[in-house]
């Protein structure tokens, strides 16, 4: 019996290792990659713990050698959504009878596992399958899904102690019961720590989940699913369902027990499930749990006091690092006529040594974005700031699919500041600045703060605090995640709760308890000690 209430302490969050060369972590690291790179492996679905393979089969491509193929992976279909439905409703039951620290303690075992045994497994994968460098893969598939595993536990603590008040004759509890179905979670190519933690977070509060993984993720994702069946979350509990996303989207979104959608993505992914949802309404059990983080045009906006070279630094790591495909990157900024020129010049500087190139590679700062699909789209952005009179290329606009994905860090100026590259999210190495008029501060800041309809990630430069603040409090529902004298990415689980408003998604601050309480519905429970003998109230008496 196990009747302790039991704290978590709060998580450290894990050391990001140098792999310097010759260190250990590194000699390890390239052996796995060579390990991955010579052989192809085959990706099946993974229903109620058991692998189906349904022979409609897809490849997995690096994006940086698109001749290497590095996974072949079957694709679900509506029987085997239906089949993943089945499994996860009928797991949730015991799952959510389990006392939490047997759920916590499955998790942290993953957490484990991935600091430990994995780590390379899950660096190589991502590396390979994703087109990132060491950096870039050690803090997303290692560092930051063990902090996510990790904090998830700490924050569920936290929720399970709130408790109603009682009285001297009444006992008052709460019960914080998982939602009644299934979790649809559907994870986006660029983190693979944002698909641990879609399923994660409501499994951590008892629910069970049916992932829909992107495509262009899954080598990584499917190791991942493998930690944790072996971490021990049980049959049923995480169904990894591959495929085409309408597909897997539609019969999901068609059964009574959808309980709710945990989803990273792009806005219209988001809002194309908002509406299917909102069609099927009478169809479910429950209202459903619609959490979703979507894109970004995320800013940086530099104040006359701020230092050139720091903005300069900040800007083209925030802009370039994972060749702009975070969801934070910074893709526009605001510049004063007064720092134009040395920001200008210090960027081109640095953008044009920016090393570019395979991931094996580990001098490279930049590699290749995700697909085909993604390249050409961000071309047709470059193409169109070559072909308009309101913008220049003043860094970069070239680019290579010969062998890889290839797209050199892009710097554009624009004369109009509604040009189109400072309103799109475009999630690629496309750098976007307006330079306004010291003077027209006021105007400059009503701009950014209109310009798109995101409201994710923002930064502003300033050695003037006072400024800073105005400037804070003007620009209150421009970002979700607002930072003062640093770039706009790179938020870290347990110390800058993430998540934007507006276009950007509901908010729900991944990593906290914002978002695990999505997944519970509590239940109150009054019990009463000594019930009343009358119906009727004392003052109706007569005498
Ligand atoms: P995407 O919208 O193309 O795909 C996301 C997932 O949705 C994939 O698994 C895809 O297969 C699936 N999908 C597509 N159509 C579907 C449907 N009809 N039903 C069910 N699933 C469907 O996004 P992406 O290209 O993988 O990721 C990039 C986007 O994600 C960018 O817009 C980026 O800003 C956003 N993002 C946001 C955050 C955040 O925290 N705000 C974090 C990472 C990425």
């Amino acid at each position: 019996m196990n009747n302790a209430v039991y704290d978590f302490h709060v998580p450290e969050n894990e050391p990001v290792k140098g792999y310097l060369k010759n260190s250990p972590e590194r000699t390890l690291l390239d052996a796995e990659l060579k390990r991955q790179n010579a052989k192809k492996i085959e990706i099946p679905l993974i229903i109620g713990g058991k692998e189906y393979r349904t022979g409609d089969t897809g490849e997995i491509r690096a994006p940086h050698d698109h001749n290497k193929i590095l996974a072949v992976y079957h694709k679900a279909d509506k029987k085997s959504v239906k089949q993943a439905v089945e499994a996860a409703v009928k797991a949730n039951k015991e799952w959510a009878d389990l006392a939490w620290t047997v759920r916590a303690s499955i998790l942290l075992k993953a957490a484990e596992l991935i600091s430990t045994k994995y780590r390379q497994i899950m660096n190589a994968s991502t590396m390979l399958g994703q087109s990132k460098n060491i950096f870039q893969s050690e803090i997303d598939a290692v560092c930051e899904t063990i902090d996510f595993l990790k904090f998830n536990a700490y924050f569920a603590g936290r929720i399970y102690r709130i408790q109603p008040g009682s009285t001297f004759n009444q006992l008052n509890r709460m019960e914080f019961r998982p939602l009644e179905g299934f979790v649809l979670t559907v994870s986006p190519f660029n983190f693979t720590s944002i698909a641990a933690n879609l399923n994660a977070a409501p499994v951590m509060m008892g629910n069970a989940t049916v992932w829909k993984p992107a495509t262009a993720s899954l080598l990584s994702n499917y190791y991942l699913m493998r930690i944790f069946r072996e971490a021990g979350v049980p049959d049923g509990v995480i169904n990894f369902v591959p495929g085409q996303g309408s597909v897997v989207g539609n019969a999901a979104l068609a059964s009574k027990d959808l309980a709710g959608i945990h989803f990273t993505g792009s806005n219209p992914t988001f809002n194309g499930l908002w509406k299917n949802v909102a069609d099927n309404l009478t169809t479910y059990s429950s209202y459903p749990r619609l959490v979703g983080e979507t894109g970004g045009k995320d800013f940086i906006f530099v104040h006359p006091s701020a230092d050139p070279y720091d903005v300069a630094v900040n800007a083209i790591k925030g802009a370039f690092e994972y060749q702009g495909q975070k969801c934070s990157a910074a893709s526009r900024m605001y510049i004063p006529k007064s720092l134009h020129k040395k920001i200008r010049s210090y960027m081109i500087d640095m953008a044009e040594s920016i090393k570019m190139g395979e991931v094996t590679d580990h001098t490279n700062f930049m590699n290749a974005v995700i697909d085909r699909n993604s390249f050409d789209n961000i071309v047709s952005y470059i193409e169109y700031a070559k072909g308009s009179p309101d913008a220049k290329i003043i860094s970069g606009g070239t680019y290579d699919s010969s062998k890889g994905y290839f797209i050199r860090p892009t710097i554009v100026e624009a004369e109009d500041p509604k040009f189109r590259l400072m309103e799109e999210e475009i999630f690629g190495p496309v750098l976007t600045y307006y330079v306004y008029d010291d003077n027209k501060m006021d105007e400059a800041l009503a701009l950014c703060d209109s310009t798109s309809p995101y409201g994710l990630t923002g930064a502003i430069f300033s050695k003037d605090r006072v400024a800073a603040s105005e400037m804070c409090n003007r620009l209150r529902y421009a970002a979700g995640n607002f930072y003062i004298n640093d770039k706009p990415t790179g938020a870290v689980v347990g110390l800058q709760p993430f998540g934007g408003s507006r276009a950007s998604g509901t908010n729900d601050k991944a990593g906290g308890e914002f978002n695990l309480l999505r997944w519970i519905s509590p239940r109150t429970i009054k019990e009463t000690f000594v019930a009343p003998d009358d119906y009727r109230y004392p003052y109706m008496t007569e005498k």
